[in-house]
């Protein structure tokens, strides 16, 4: 095991509040808990407010009701962000700060307003870093004017603006209908939402949806809304490519019945559900399975959120996805872990509640994979000249090429001989798409190609931040 022989060198501190990286729904949870039970955690955040993905907060000034950005999750939105106002004074709380890397119990931080590093060293540490888009890329997709699913949220919750005039959705996934939703309740004109799942998946897994009846009952408003309001639909397609000269100007893709169609359009928000964000975990020295429901490589953790490190729990999205509901349950039960490993008492019935709660997320999320496949032909389908990486430009055919001369097929090994995820992106864009092109040529299981290992810098760095001292005030309390 990785972990325990890379922590030989570097004890756990003895004392010191609790960490947590993420202040998403996951993370204000945990937040929560932990201050309920008498500690007081530092928490870390990249972006400037609380709230994560789905409840992000847009800057000062900006007037959009909750209702405008959340919907129908705005009680919950509010809800949470006034659990986390309410808190903050009590709390550690530094945003703007991204975790750039993690090596033995000390985290490297970047303050981005200040672009100042320092470190915190740590002694238990909840990583609830959420997720990222899953990207499969179409020829063309790094035209200006393509954008990931979450891309285009995010530039209509946080900025208020679209990704273009004239938007097509592309892809599939509960996601893929909410985004365009959104778009055109805004306002903004919708011109096609084109999902590669086959309609008859989402009649398969309705038994199983009903499961979650609230959440069912959303995806059908969403899809039923759309329709109403003539926005074209099309389910079983394939898609072709997005063309254009100096930015998209159109997305084609063939029906289901194999007829080749033209969308012409301004702007493409493509995307197939999500991917965990596990680099920090993978740093960590934390134990990965495949896990063939995320169709990926996961963080080992116990029903509790125990990762197999010692004092590293991990909340949310970030051991594979679930959900905002149960990023929720899952950051409370993680502080409750972390509460129970420092001999604090907890309410084991509050625990056993929390964990069945986690367990019926766990059956629909089951159902929503029926109802949306990850399109298993895409690998095949895709020509050798489509940029897959796009930091490095690497090709599906570079990628095909370097595999043909290594059939033991990991990943690793593949990156080093054509620098595919080598590049600012570190493979977190890159490495579903590749890793599906190489399980592909090898006509291997994808778990057999592996995963790409996290390397730091995460993310991108400035070159001019200014290293300061090195910041113990976790490991002294
Ligand atoms: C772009 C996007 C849009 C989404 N929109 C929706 C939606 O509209 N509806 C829906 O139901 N679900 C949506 N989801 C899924 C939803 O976000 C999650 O299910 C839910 O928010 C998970 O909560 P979480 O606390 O695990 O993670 P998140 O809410 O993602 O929070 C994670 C937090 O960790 C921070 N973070 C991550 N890495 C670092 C680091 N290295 N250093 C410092 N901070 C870090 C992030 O800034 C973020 O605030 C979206 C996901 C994405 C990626």
């Amino acid at each position: 095991m990785i972990g325990s022989d890379f922590y030989l060198d570097d004890p756990r501190p003895a004392d010191g509040p609790p960490v947590i990286v993420g202040a998403g729904p996951a993370g204000i949870r945990a937040a929560q808990t932990l201050l309920a039970h008498g500690l007081r955690p530092v928490v870390i955040d990249e972006a400037p407010k609380a709230g994560g993905q789905i409840y992000r907060r847009q800057p000062d000034g900006f007037g959009r009701t909750p209702k405008d950005l959340y919907g129908f999750e705005a009680g919950r939105a509010s809800d949470l962000h006034q659990t986390f106002d309410r808190l903050r004074p009590q709390l550690d709380y530094r945003p703007d700060t991204l975790v750039w890397n993690a090596q033995g119990h000390s985290l490297d931080l970047l303050h981005t307003a200040q672009r100042t590093a320092d470190s915190l060293r740590w002694r238990d540490l909840i990583v609830a870093t959420g997720a990222t888009d899953r990207v499969l890329p179409v020829p063309g997709w790094t035209l200006p004017g393509v954008y990931t699913l979450g891309g285009a949220q995010v530039a209509l919750k946080y900025q208020g603006c679209a990704i273009g005039d004239a938007v097509v959705f592309a892809g599939t996934g509960p996601l893929l209908y909410l985004v365009a939703y959104q778009y055109a309740k805004a306002g903004g004109r919708v011109l096609a939402v084109l999902d590669t799942a086959p309609a008859v998946q989402r009649y398969k897994a309705a038994p199983a949806m009903l499961a979650q009846p609230t959440v069912a009952a959303k995806g059908v408003y969403f899809l039923s809304w759309l329709m109403f309001h003539d926005v074209p639909v099309h389910h079983g397609v394939q898609l072709l490519r997005a063309e254009g000269a100096d930015r998209v100007q159109a997305m084609v893709w063939k029906d289901a019945q194999g007829a080749e169609q033209r969308t012409n359009c301004s702007a493409i928000g493509l995307g197939y559900a999500l991917r965990p964000e596990t680099q920090l975990a993978d740093l960590l020295g934390c134990e990965f399975a495949f896990a063939p429901l995320h169709r990926c490589y996961v963080p080992q953790i116990d029903a509790d959120r125990r990762s197999s490190v010692p004092g590293v729990y991990l909340a949310g999205d970030g051991a594979g996805i679930m959900g905002a509901d149960a990023a929720e349950i899952s950051g409370e039960l993680a502080a409750l872990a972390l509460l129970q490993d420092r001999g604090i008492k907890t309410d084991a019935a509050r625990q056993a509640k929390l964990r069945q709660q986690l367990d019926k997320t766990q059956q629909f999320r089951q159902a929503l994979e029926v109802a949306f496949p990850f399109p298993d032909d895409w690998a095949a389908r895709a020509p050798d000249e489509l940029v897959v990486c796009r930091c490095e430009n690497i090709t599906a055919g570079e990628l095909r090429s370097t595999a043909a001369s290594q059939p033991q097929g990991d990943i690793n090994r593949i990156k080093a001989l054509c620098r595919v995820g080598m590049g600012r992106c570190q493979g977190r864009m890159c490495g579903v798409a590749a890793t599906e092109i190489l399980a592909d040529t090898l006509q291997v299981p994808v778990a057999q190609i592996g995963r790409i290992r996290g390397q730091a810098p995460i993310k991108p760095l400035p070159l001019d931040m200014t290293v300061v001292s090195a910041d113990q005030e976790a490991s002294h309390g």
